[in-house]
């Protein structure tokens, strides 16, 4: 037996790389984002090998006094905190203090550096633990050689050059978004393939996602409060885009969060045809306070103190811009929500003789001030009723009364949802059952239905999988066709497969049986996608669920999609056989009940 020993310091660097420093494109983004803490103007960065053998990132910002730089290289040594409560209102990227103690301890790194107003520039790297002078005008160089040159089992794992290039690239593309007033500088074994000037946010985002991108775009503009997202939103008829972007950045920092995709998805869902996904870079700037950056070490995700009110808020800003009213629609900050207690229950409160609207509590406001989420979805009904009035409300009951189709029979109690009456606006299923109407979002019901049946397929064997006649073949993204490499296996665990036809094309040859009828193309990407940003290991852990619930989404059935009576009812008795079908994936409700004594009130009846 051997006895307990404390690692060597070096040791546990090399330990705690494995979470910061998994790639060439993870010591870029580190690298970067010093670069932008340190209040740099201009990044330039140099590749060689997808920078393998070697990275360099110059920058100008403020420098490393010479004292300081032996420090900059310890683990846990940061300029950027100094206790917990810094921590909760964290304004720069980096914070942790490991990233260059991290990288040094897997590769050949030398820092070299020119604190402001010092007359000399000093270096340090390669083992030594004094600074030397060297030679430079301002700021800081970076360099790192040999990226896990002395830690073969790690360096096993790296793909080829292109791969890590295009790894890198897409890092580059982030950090160039999230800083449109800074210059950016991006060469590859000696050759320039990205450079940005400083420009306007809008010329910069198209740019780097291309003019056909932007020129169709939308501009978001929204602003309540502590709260603000701009940015360009794809056109939704564009035809097709060269890239699939999709670039959310929070206070400056490029996030993958399943609560501002969704939200941007549904401002979509009424615009968006077919399966096809938008494109956008949107920048969500809030007080540090209401968000969590510290929840993995990559920190390209976030928790939000309040994630519905954020929801709600991209999502109406999303979908102004979309409607071409940004301008004049400003995102209320508050607006009242009828909350599904209001639409339940009766709330007692119309006295005698006389019309009472219903009354519509606003939920309680979250921590930012904004609107619950269920406003947006809601609030047509309050407006709606609000605005009739009564001889009016009296007359269109008549009316509707006189039009309405046969009652149908009344549903047994054991069809809780009721049988479908009809579809309204190619979104709500409108059913009856014995307390009265029952409303459905057929979008949201089904994509949870699928989602169920994912997670018990995912947790009994592996998803079951349907070869296609006719492989689905499109031209991909050099990080696409790395990710169905790297990731064979988990695709196939996920009922998959797709395989490189050549360094830029894809084809699709089997997928889940249960999305046999999304668009291949557009489904396979989303999962490739999700498994670069994350690497499989993740992904089938902690991102399963989202990674189902986005394979749910593009298998679910669309808005205005039209559905058979029969169909309807299908739906809703799945429903009632799945568990948690009351919610969507994303915690919305999926059906609402309106007893005949709302309805009878409404209308006064019985008065
Ligand atoms: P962190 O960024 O989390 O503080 P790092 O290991 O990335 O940790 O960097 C350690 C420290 O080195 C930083 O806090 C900062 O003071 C200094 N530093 C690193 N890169 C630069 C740079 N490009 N310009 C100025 N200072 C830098
Ligand atoms: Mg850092």
């Amino acid at each position: 037996m051997r006895a307990i020993a404390l690692l060597p310091d070096k040791l546990i660097s090399q330990i705690a790389a494995g979470e910061v420093v998994e790639r060439p494109a993870s010591v870029l983004k580190e690298l970067m984002e010093n670069a932008l803490d340190a209040g740099a103007t201009a990044i330039d960065v140099k590749l060689e090998a997808g920078g393998v053998k070697r990275m360099r990132v110059a920058d100008d910002g403020h420098g490393i006094a010479r004292e300081q730089l032996s420090l900059a290289l310890l683990r846990h040594a940061t300029s950027k905190i100094v206790s917990l409560d810094e921590l909760e209102q964290v304004a720069s990227l980096g914070f942790r203090g490991e990233a260059l103690a991290s990288i040094a301890s897997v590769a050949r790194l030398t820092l070299t550096s020119r604190a402001l107003g010092a007359t000399e520039a000093c270096a340090i790297g390669g083992g030594e633990s004094e600074a030397r002078p060297a030679a430079l005008g301002a700021g800081t160089v970076v360099d790192v050689e040999d990226l896990f040159g002395n830690v073969p089992a790690r360096r096993k794992f790296l793909k080829s050059e292109q791969t890590e290039y295009a790894h890198c690239a897409e890092v580059f593309r982030r950090i160039a978004l999230s800083r449109p007033d800074l210059g950016f500088t991006l060469a590859h074994n000696g050759r320039v393939s990205m450079h940005f000037k400083p420009e306007s946010a809008v010329t910069r985002v198209g740019n780097v996602l291309g003019a056909e991108f932007a020129d169709g775009a939308r501009r978001v503009e929204a602003n309540a409060g502590p709260l603000a997202v701009q940015g360009l939103a794809g056109n939704p008829a564009a035809a097709k885009l060269s890239r699939e972007a999709q670039y959310f950045f929070v206070n400056g920092r490029y996030v993958r969060d399943k609560v501002l995709q969704h939200a941007v998805r549904a401002a979509y869902a009424d615009v968006l045809h077919g399966d096809r996904h938008p494109a956008y870079a949107l920048f969500l700037d809030m007080p540090p306070q209401g968000v969590d950056v510290n929840v993995h070490p990559a920190k390209i995700e976030v928790r939000f103190r309040d994630s519905q009110s954020v929801h709600q808020y991209v999502m109406r800003a999303v979908a102004a811009a979309l409607a071409g009213s940004a301008a004049e629609t400003p995102v209320p900050d508050a607006a009242p929500a009828l909350t599904p207690a209001d639409l339940r229950r009766p709330d007692g409160n119309d006295g005698e003789g006389g019309w009472r609207a219903p009354v519509f509590t606003p939920m309680q406001q979250g921590g930012l001030g904004l609107a619950q989420a269920p406003a947006a979805y809601y609030s047509f009904a309050a407006s709606a009723a609000a605005a009739m009035p009564s001889g009016a409300a009296q007359y269109a009951a008549e009316a509707a009364a006189a039009y309405a189709p046969a009652a149908r029979e009344l549903p047994a109690s054991d069809m809780p949802l009721g049988q479908a009456l009809a579809q309204l606006h190619g979104i709500y299923i409108l059913a009856q059952n014995h307390a009265g109407l029952v409303l459905v979002d057929m979008h949201a019901a089904h994509e949870r239905i699928l989602y169920e049946a994912f997670k018990t397929d995912l947790d009994t064997r592996a998803i079951a999988t349907q070869p296609l006649l006719i492989p689905v073949t499109f031209a991909a993204e050099a990080i696409e066709v790395a990710a169905a490499e790297e990731h064979a296996e988990a695709l196939q665990s996920l009922g998959f497969e797709i395989v490189p036809l050549s360094g830029a094309s894809l084809a699709v040859r089997a997928v889940p049986a249960l999305l046999t009828d999304a668009d291949a193309k557009l489904l396979a990407r989303d999962v490739l996608r999700e498994l670069s940003e994350f690497g499989s290991g993740e992904v089938m852990k902690r991102h399963r669920d989202e990674l189902l619930s986005t394979m749910a989404c593009h298998a679910a059935v669309r808005a205005n999609r039209r559905l058979t009576v029969p169909e309807m009812d299908a739906l809703l008795r799945q429903m009632e056989e799945t568990e948690r079908s009351g919610q969507c994936n994303h915690g919305r409700p999926t059906w609402y009940q309106f007893a005949m004594s709302d309805l009878d009130r409404l209308f006064m009846r019985g008065r």
